[in-house]
This record gives C-alpha cells, sequence and structure tokens, in this order.
C-alpha cells in the first residue's frame, strides 16, 4: 500500500520522467472493477487524456498528483496501486487498471491489487478531494513542528481512549500515514500501538514526534519501503523491522521475540519488552 513515503519517491520520479510528454490515448485500463476506484468511465478518461501533455507531479500525503493538460490531474494513491513506466511494450502488464500510451513510445500502467485508486479529477476539485485534503499538514512538511505535533494532543479529555494507532492513522491522524509505516515509527519511539495517547509523557511524545520525523526521512532517502516498488519496478531500500514475516523474530534492542497481534482492522506488530504500553 502506497504511503507517505512511497507518494513522495513515486512522484518525484514521474514528475522527472513524464513531465512534458504528449498523450496519445488513455483509458481505465483492460480490466476496471470495481475496487479500482474512478470518476468516471473508461471513454470519460479517453476524452481527457487524448492530445494532452503531462505536466507536474507531486505528492500530498498517500497521494500522487499529476497534471494532465490544463484543466485535469490524475490522483493515485493511498492504496494498492502499482504505478509503472514502461519504454517497451513487451514490458507491459497483462491486467491494468489505467493506460497512457505517450507519442514517444512510453506508457504508464496502473495495476491495482486489493483496492486502489485512479481518479481524474478537475483540477480545481482536487484540493478538497478526501484523499487529498491539500490544507491538511504532513509530518515531512516543516509546519510539523513540535508545537504542532504537541497541540494534536490537547483536545484529548482525560478519559480519552484513542490509542497512538488511532491516533497516528485515524483521529487527529497525521496525514499520510497508514497501517504500514505506523508499526517501525513507534517501535523506534518504544511505544505501544495500544498505548492511550493521553497517558504518554512529554517525553515520550518527543520520541515519537523525532520517530515520525526520522523514521519518514529514512524511508523516503532510501526510495521507499523495501516491499513496495517504484515507478520502475525497484523495491524500496529501506528495510522494514516490523511486517509479517518477523513475528517470532528477535528485536535487535532487546532479543525478545516479536508478537503480532489483530487491533483496528489491521495487524499490529511490536517488541512486547522494549514498547510500552
Ligand atoms: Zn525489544
Amino acid at each position: 500500500m502506497i504511503e507517505l513515503p512511497e507518494a513522495i519517491v513515486i512522484a518525484r520520479q514521474m514528475d522527472a520522467t513524464l513531465k512534458g510528454k504528449q498523450i496519445v490515448s488513455g483509458d481505465r485500463g483492460n480490466t476496471p472493477h470495481k475496487f479500482a476506484f474512478a470518476n468516471g468511465t473508461s471513454e470519460d478518461y479517453a476524452a481527457i487524456f487524448a492530445g494532452q501533455t503531462v505536466g507536474g507531479s507531486t505528492a500530498h500525503g498517500m497521494s500522487i498528483l499529476t497534471e494532465i493538460g490544463a484543466d485535469h490531474t490524475l490522483v493515485l494513491g493511498c492504496g494498492g496501486e502499482r504505478i509503472s513506466f514502461h519504454t517497451d511494450e513487451r514490458t507491459l502488464p497483462k491486467k491494468h487498471q489505467l493506460f497512457v500510451h505517450f507519442a514517444d513510445g512510453g506508457y504508464l500502467t496502473v495495476t491495482i491489487s486489493g483496492w486502489g485508486n485512479t481518479f481524474l479529477l478537475p483540477r480545481a476539485e482536487v484540493g478538497q478531494h478526501p484523499h487529498v485534503q491539500q490544507e491538511r499538514i504532513t509530518p515531512l512538511d516543516d509546519a510539523f513542528t513540535w508545537d504542532y505535533f504537541q497541540a494534536l494532543f490537547a483536545p484529548l479529555p482525560p478519559d480519552s481512549k484513542t490509542s497512538l494507532k488511532y491516533f497516528i492513522v485515524s483521529e487527529p491522524g497525521l496525514w499520510g500515514l497508514g497501517n504500514g509505516c505506523l508499526q517501525d515509527i513507534l517501535f523506534h519511539a518504544r511505544l505501544h500501538p495500544r498505548r492511550k495517547a493521553v497517558a504518554t509523557s512529554e517525553a515520550e511524545r518527543r520520541a515519537l514526534y523525532d520517530s515520525v520525523r526520522a523514521t519518514l526521512r529514512q524511508m523516503v532517502d532510501q526510495g521507499g519501503r523495501n516491499d513496495e516498488v517504484d515507478l520502475y519496478g525497484q523495491p524500496g531500500g529501506y528495510r522494514r523491522i516490523l511486517h509479517s514475516k518477523s513475528v517470532g523474530q528477535p528485536c535487535p534492542n532487546c532479543g525478545a521475540p516479536f508478537e503480532k497481534e489483530q487491533y483496528l482492522g489491521g495487524s499490529i506488530y511490536f517488541c512486547p519488552t522494549c514498547q510500552v504500553n
């Protein structure tokens, strides 16, 4: 699943590779399905793509925004989109849910595993789209300061049941983070996903703030996480500490075996010793 680090990495690659390309044709691919969320028919997409020039690409949160002509923006990300650039048609995937053919012979495809998004929106609507929410501050923005982060805890009542997982991925939420990046961020902060947010000390909040920034920066600098691939099909260089295959493996800090539980609609992985609950 694409989260903030992959959105940044892929947006940079799309900006460098696709900007200025002329589009011959584009549509919703050869296998549209109901978990490939879109905002129009394949014919609608074809009419918008035909003859346009690709503009710049940027990331916001988990979304990748690519300008298509003067009036539209392609919005990818937030789900299981595999976004690929091809120079050789022999490398095209058999099934895809977005297909764009460029005048210079290249192709962009999006293949969705599980569910994902290929929105082609009027540009004026992009900032307000629920997946974009342009006004929200993301954790690698300059505005994501220690003061800003601390203030997120202020509305919690003393008896709040909000856990750190819920605090990070849902409400108030750190924009661009999901259940994937969450795991290593909490490991480095030595905090358990079930820990009540309101019960954390100032020192723990500072550790969490520092971990959010440092872990995400590392993920971006290393080209994303190693179980995600970039625009050219290359896996990221960030090796996750906590993931499905690390269950039972020894914690590098203390040697205790990593554990897994189901919590809030997804798996959580943690060290039962280091991560304070
Ligand atoms: Zn440990």
